[in-house]
Formats: structure tokens, sequence, C-alpha cells
């Protein structure tokens, strides 16, 4: 037998290693901004072509390379930022493995210009597949512009695994806003497509943040800022009433470098405590500064997880500087509410609630009709409740398969099943229902008297499953109705927000809302479906836009399923809205023209029936 073992070719060699460190056109952008950064640029320049599949450059003015340096930069392991072990562990700069520009340079087609303040000329070297296929001087300023071009040109199976271009143009945005939100002494920019998406002046942190996550944090912001010999953290979070059901949001950088913990997450949701809502997340942007000894720089770079040498005492610190922080702010302005003086001089006001007055008010019959025994409400002893239970219990026959499922759904949600499997068979068996008067209570639920009973609708459930549906008809072809707006609404969204739209735009258009990109971050709304109210377009896709943030975590779902629940989740009409007798009856009939009449997108019930033979045994008949 032969032997059979080879050492394999450089290049092959690094094109495998490079997939570790560049898996993305946005791993790319985050090796090289780093790199400006270590550099000690102040002004670093991002310019993109079709989301960095065709181009990725940066250009920054740091301190540059000599010629010798030029070269060796792109030697696999090359670094001059650290020289032995005992470094690693005072590890201040960004990068440190020397792999970023071996890696880049075996997957794309490289040209490195670079010169340092003291030289006359720079250097341009020219690098194809690891091969260095040109070296000369260029007449330039001090800096360093490194373009790689057609990143996985000679690796088709990783190019073919890219998302399409808004999707990478998006993770490109991410890595953009994590190092530019950490540099706010530093001048970005971010050009794609020759349109320019981000120009960031050099500011404060403050005004870092608010032209990044827009002016809707001006003057929402609070200040973070707690010091120790152990650590220090500084930075800013959003007034509770800022808090979105987006995460997204949120920045934590330790040492500068962004990272990922869910269990510093906790720490400042737990400071937050009761001040927001529990499905609502904050925003915040916070940095920790320790020393490097006490974290594990060994954590492969491209993660963003992180080892705290003692985590409990970070979690311990970050949560009592931000409660620290909100107790502040919440100090000075919420007592500014004065009672109307006229309220302020009623007797119940002023008088305190005397034992006489208790007395007086419980031998009134209004009270009595609430406390005494044998009133129409009155339930003395809880064995009587058994029979509502009964109204629950499945009834056999006819529709007993919708109760079941309705029940057990109740108890848990099936948020992952086909929505259009479930109930076709409940629709069928669907006993008459008499649709001539309906009948609202508390504005939420709507009474349906059917043969067999009654049925109670939650409205704002039914209408979710309704638009729901719409909406999958729609893109199959069913136009929806839409309103043209005589005089067309612009909206300008945040630079992340763009990306998102323009991601979604050919779905927004058969789903009726007809946007222009009209440059500057801006859109021009031409039409909305017919049923947004006029007045709310804005508010409309803003709010739809978090909704679609806040399933994008959630990567079970494809693009389009997150764009019709978030949709049909903002469109829904709320619990609390009175709807007219006609609005009830195409509700409730659209409700059962649905595939899947019975669940909510996310599995939540949307109406209960009630048996009229067991409210027949109720009454003893
Ligand atoms: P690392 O950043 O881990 O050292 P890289 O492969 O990213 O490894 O870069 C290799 C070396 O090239 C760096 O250590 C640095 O000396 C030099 N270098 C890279 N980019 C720049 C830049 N923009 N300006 C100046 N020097 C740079
Ligand atoms: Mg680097």
């Amino acid at each position: 037998m032969p032997d059979i073992i080879q050492l394999l070719p450089d290049n092959i060699a690094n094109q495998i290693a490079a997939g570790e460190v560049i898996q993305r056109p946005a791993s790319a952008v985050k090796e090289l901004l780093e790199n400006a950064v270590d550099a000690g640029a102040t002004e670093i320049k991002l310019i993109v072509n079709d989301a960095g599949k065709a181009l990725i450059q940066v250009i920054d003015n740091g301190k540059g390379m000599s010629e010798t340096d030029a070269r060796m930069s792109f030697e696999r392991h090359a670094t001059s930022k650290i020289k032995n072990i005992d470094d690693l562990f005072h590890i201040k700069t960004m990068g440190f493995r020397g792999e970023a520009l071996a890696s880049i340079a075996a997957v794309s087609q490289v040209e490195l210009k670079s010169k340092k303040a003291e030289d006359i000329t720079g250097t341009c070297i020219e690098i194809d597949n690891s091969v260095v296929k040109k070296q000369e001087p260029v007449a330039m300023q001090q800096g360093t512009s490194i373009a790689m071009k057609n990143l996985f040109f000679n690796v088709p199976a990783r190019r073919n695994f890219l998302k399409s271009n808004p999707s990478e143009l998006r993770h490109i945005v991410d890595e953009f806003i994590r190092v530019s939100m950490a540099f706010p002494a530093i001048f970005f920019s971010l050009t794609s497509n020759g349109q320019q998406v981000f120009h960031l002046e050099s500011g404060t942190l403050k005004q870092r943040i608010v032209q990044i996550l827009g002016n809707s944090y001006n003057a929402k912001l609070v200040s973070v800022q707690e010091q120790s010999d152990y650590m220090n953290i500084y930075g800013f979070v959003g007034k509770p009433e800022t808090a979105k059901k987006t995460r997204g949001d949120q920045y934590f950088f330790v040492n500068s470098r962004f990272i990922k913990s869910a269990y510093l997450n906790h720490a400042v949701m737990g400071a937050f405590d009761e001040m927001i809502a529990k499905d609502s997340f904050p925003m915040y942007t916070l940095f920790i500064d320790l020393d490097p000894a006490q974290i594990d720089i060994n954590v492969h770079p491209t993660k963003q997880e992180i080892k705290f040498e003692d985590e409990k005492i970070v979690y311990a610190f970050v949560k009592s500087a931000v409660k620290h922080a909100l107790a502040q702010f919440s100090i000075t302005p919420t007592l500014d509410f004065e009672l109307d003086s006229s309220i302020q001089h009623l007797d119940a006001v002023t008088k305190p609630f005397t034992d006489e007055r208790k007395s007086s008010a419980a031998s009134s019959s209004l009270y009595n009709t609430f406390t005494q025994k044998n009133q129409a409400h009155f339930i003395e002893n809880k064995s009587e409740l058994k029979h509502w239970k009964d109204l629950y219990e499945p009834a056999k026959g006819e529709s007993g398969i919708l109760n079941a499922s309705i029940e057990s759904e109740i108890v848990e949600p099936i948020i992952n099943r086909d929505p259009g499997f479930v109930s076709l068979q409940s629709f069928i068996s669907q006993p008459a229902m008499s649709l001539e008067y309906l009948t609202q209570l508390h504005n939420t639920y709507i009474v349906v008297q059917n043969d067999a009973g009654f049925m109670v609708i939650h409205q704002q459930n039914a209408h979710e499953r309704i638009l729901y549906e719409r909406f999958i008809k729609a893109v199959e072809g069913k136009p929806i109705a839409i309103q043209q707006n005589l005089f067309p609404i612009t909206m300008e969204l945040t630079a992340m927000d763009v990306v998102i739209v323009t991601e979604l735009l050919p779905e927004l258009h058969l789903l009726g809302y007809h946007l222009e990109p009209f440059g500057n971050n801006t859109f021009v709304i031409q039409g909305t479906p017919a049923d947004v109210d006029q007045g709310n377009e804005k508010t409309a896709i803003e709010k739809m836009l978090e909704q679609f943030k806040h399933f994008s975590a959630d990567l079970k779902y494809s693009k389009r399923e997150k764009l019709f629940r978030s949709l049909a989740w903002q469109q829904a009409v709320k619990g609390g809205t009175s709807l007219t007798q006609k609005e009830m009856k195409i509700l409730v009939e659209d409700l059962f023209a649905c595939t899947a009449p019975n669940i909510t997108p996310n599995g939540k019930p949307t109406y209960t029936s009630f048996k009229k033979n067991e409210l027949d045994k109720m009454f003893g008949r």
C-alpha cells in the first residue's frame, strides 16, 4: 500500500483556516474596521458594493505600514500586537491573532495601500488567492486603504452559501454599528453602492447613540456611571418609556469590544424591574472597563461571548449601577402632576375616610347588593362552580374536535404548528350561526349564538387570524385594497430600518404598502392598505418594523412569515375597541371563512364555545 498522507498546499490550508475568521462579508468588515481602530485612525470610511460580495473597502488615516510590514501583514500569524504569551493577558487592541489579513487574502482579491507619516511614498500591494501579484510605490496620504474584491471568488461553495444582499448588508450594518458605537471620538462613514448610509461625525457617546439609533432617544437617555478599583462602568440606558418590543438596541462593550452576554443583560433587566412591561426591552449602551487579566481573552475572537474571572461581581456591579442611575433620574420629573383644583375641594379628597363614613357607606343598599348572601352574583360554595366548568368541557358529537384543540392550546400554545393544518374539519362542523344581532362584551368579546349554544369570540385574536390569512393570499396574487395618499407622506428611518424596509419592499408592496426610497434614509409612502387609518400610516409602519425585529430573533420563521405575523399583530383591532354591528358581523364571517379559524398565527385561541345542552342541565332542564 502506498503512503497516503500529504501536506495541503498553502493556499488550500489558508482557505480552510480563513473559513473560521471570514464567514461572510460582515466578518471581513469587522476585522478591517478593527485594524483601522488599532492603527489609531481618527477617520474611518467603509465602502461596500453588493453587500460586500463585490467590494469591501476600508480607508483610514491611521499610522500606516512600512513597505516590509505591508508585505508581512498578509502572512498567517503575522501581528504587531503581541510578542509573547504574557502579552495575551494585557491586550488593549481589538485584534491580536494576526489571522485576519491572511484570511482575507486567501478568499478574495486584495489591494492594499499604506503609508506611514514619515515615509515619502506609500506601498501598493495586490494579492490574489494568497499570491502577491504586484507591489509598487504609490503616492498617498498617511494611512491605509484595504480593498477586497469578489469575496469567496475561489470558494464557490461558500459564495453560494451567502444570503441575499439585503440580509448580508444587515449583518454589515450590525458590525459597523458595534465598532462605531464603541469609538464615538472617531469619524465613521458607511457607503453602500455609492449611497451614504451612515455619516457619523466624531463626538460624545451620547451624540453617537442618537446618530445611530435615531433622534427619538434625544433627551431620553439616562447616564450610567460608576467607578471602583475593580471595574468601571459608564454609558447610557434609555428611559423606561423608550423600551421596545425588540431586543436589539442593546450594546455591551467590555474594554471597547462588543460582547453578547445573556447574563449581564439579565442584570440590566433586573435593574429596570417593574419600570417596564415584562415583554419589552430597554435600550442600553454600556461600557465596562476592567483589567484585561480579569477576562479570558482566549475565547475565540470571532465569538462575542466572554468569560469573566468573577462573573458575580460584574453582574452585581452592572445591576446596581443601572438601578442607581434610574433612581436618580426618576426623583425629579415624576412628581409634576397635580390634582385638578376642583377635585381637590371635594369631601372625598379633603376629609379622611372615618369609621362613621365607612359604616354609612356600608349600610347603603348598593353596598348590600354586592355583599349579601343570596344575591345573584353571590357564590357561597365552590361546588356550585362545577357546572360552569362543564360548559368548557368538550361536548360529545359535532364540534368536539374544535373544543379539544382549543383546550390543549390554552395549556400549551402551538407556536410551531402549521396554521393551516388544524381545523378545516372544525370549520365544516361549525353549527349554523345567527348573525342578526351580535353582542359585544367589554369592547373585547363578541357573543354569537349558534344552534348548539353560543360562542365568545376574542375580537383581536380573531382579527389577527383574518389578516394573517389575507396576507398569505395577497402574496399569492389576491390583491389587497389600498388607498393612495393624495399628499404622499415622507418618513425618515434609522439606517438599520432602511436596510430592513429595503429588504421587505417587494412583499410590502404586495401587502398594500407602497413605499419608495427617496434617498437620505427617507421613504415616501405612496399608498397604504385601505384599513390603515389615514394619518396613521407612519405609526403603522414603525410599529410593524418594531414587531418585525421582535420576530427577527426567531430563526425558525421565514422573512415572509415574520412580516405576516408582524402586520397581523400590528393591524388587528385591539381589545377595548367598540365595534358596530356591521363590523362585528364582517369579523365573524371573515373569521369562519379562514382555513384555521380557531387560533391566531401564534396559537392563541380565537373563540370558545358554550353548549346549550350544558346550560339546560345547569338549570335542571
Ligand atoms: P491582528 O490585527 O490580529 O494583528 P491582522 O491580520 O488583522 O492581525 O493584521 C496584521 C497586522 O497588519 C496588524 O498587526 C497590523 O500591524 C497591520 N495592520 C493591519 N491593518 C492595518 C491598518 N489599517 N493600519 C496599520 N496597520 C495595519
Ligand atoms: Mg486585525
